[in-house]
């Protein structure tokens, strides 16, 4: 099988009820990147990538398709059933950039899984689940705001609650961490304080000491690495990493050094579904718990984190965030839903996501 054409298109995901805050960025409207694969036998495969906005990664949308419009022109007449190739390929082609690789590499597993007739969680390894595990992740807010959303949510049957902490005063974090265990305790929720990098060392020492029977795990507390290492035998919490796990050998220092406890995994940072099974195997090796997301994005990019997130093992899945109870509208007629805090397993074949034809409207660009 060959590429014979490459058609890379700009779509807007509105917010609901925006803004949604995080620590370092407020945002009303996701600009994502969504890539179609074209073969000569006539399959399509749908990639996309969606920053959510342009402070949370050294990430930006129009950096993914400038990214795209450098290595598309020779991606014609690669197989695209040899993901492993294609990486190298690419990596040939432009340096790092891998959360634009990864949409051609969605993409290529969707081709992939059409062309064999299976779902992308079994070329993934094989799905143990058709009922993938969620959580909610709040915005910042007030204490009584938040704990509600808390109550809501657990109501609904998500299993964990992720909490957005940092950017301010850090009592207040305190404050709403405290009021939120009030409501959810005994309830066998899990619970995730995410600063995403928003907290300075002294910040995240006090919240830790001044919550220590909240068995909540930290995300991402500080900005670098270095302030994670500084913190990480003074703390009473779990540290998961997320923003700062930007490549495998990132993942491997992390894991192999003690770092962190787990970590939050976003698929395109990582370079795609290749990537994300081998971080899932070296998670795996070390009895790692994580998540499989992405920072945002449509249907497309939410069948991908289901498919993996369907093959990690249940006791290490920290579960599978979407972005789909946050934004308006689907790709397809049913879209990739969270329902009572769990997502059903697209069936494919492929991603078993066909968007509906012209939704995205006219190309950026095409090659082929
Ligand atoms: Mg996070």
């Amino acid at each position: 099988m060959k590429i014979t054409e490459i058609h890379v298109y700009a779509h807007d995901l509105p917010v609901k009820n925006g803004p949604y805050v995080m620590a370092n960025a407020k945002v009303w409207a996701l600009d994502t990147t969504l890539v179609k694969l074209v073969t000569d036998t006539g399959l399509v495969g749908w990639g996309e990538t969606c920053p959510v906005g342009p402070t949370y990664q050294p990430h930006h949308a129009r950096g993914a398709r400038a990214a795209l419009a450098e290595m598309v022109p020779a991606l014609i007449g690669a197989n695209p059933l040899q993901p492993l190739l294609l990486r190298r390929q690419m990596d040939g082609l432009l340096n790092g950039h891998r959360y634009a690789k990864a949409a051609i590499d969605i993409a290529a597993y969707d081709l992939t899984g059409k062309a064999y007739g299976v779902r992308v969680a079994d070329l993934l390894g094989g799905a143990i689940t058709e009922n993938v595990p969620s959580y909610y992740a709040t915005g910042v807010g007030e204490p009584d705001d938040i704990a509600r959303i808390a109550a809501e949510k657990v109501a609904e049957g998500y299993p964990r609650l992720q909490i957005k902490i940092g950017g301010r005063p850090v009592e207040a974090d305190i404050a709403v961490l405290r009021k939120v265990w009030e409501v959810i305790r005994g309830k066998g929720v899990r619970l995730a304080a995410d600063a995403n990098r928003g907290l300075t060392t002294r910040d995240a020492l006090r919240l830790s000491r001044e919550c220590p029977d909240i068995p909540f795990i930290m995300e991402q507390p500080c900005n670098t690495l270095e302030e994670i290492a500084a913190i990480r035998g003074k703390v009473h919490h779990g540290i998961y990493i997320d923003e700062n796990g930007e490549d495998l050998a990132i993942v491997i220092r992390a894991a192999g050094t003690g770092l962190c406890d787990g970590f939050g995994m976003k698929v395109t940072r990582i370079g795609g579904l290749h990537a994300m099974a081998t971080f899932r195997d070296i998670c795996e090796a070390r009895s790692m718990p994580h998540t499989c997301d992405d920072a945002w994005g449509g249907d497309i990019i939410a069948a991908a984190c289901t498919h993996i997130g369907s093959t990690v093992q249940p006791q290490l899945l920290e579960g599978v965030w979407l972005a789909e109870p946050y934004i308006e509208g689907t790709y397809d007629r049913e879209g990739v839903k969270v329902v009572g805090g769990h997502i059903k397993l697209p069936e494919g074949p492929g991603l078993g996501v066909v968007p509906e034809d012209g939704m995205f409207g006219e190309p950026e660009f095409s090659v082929g």
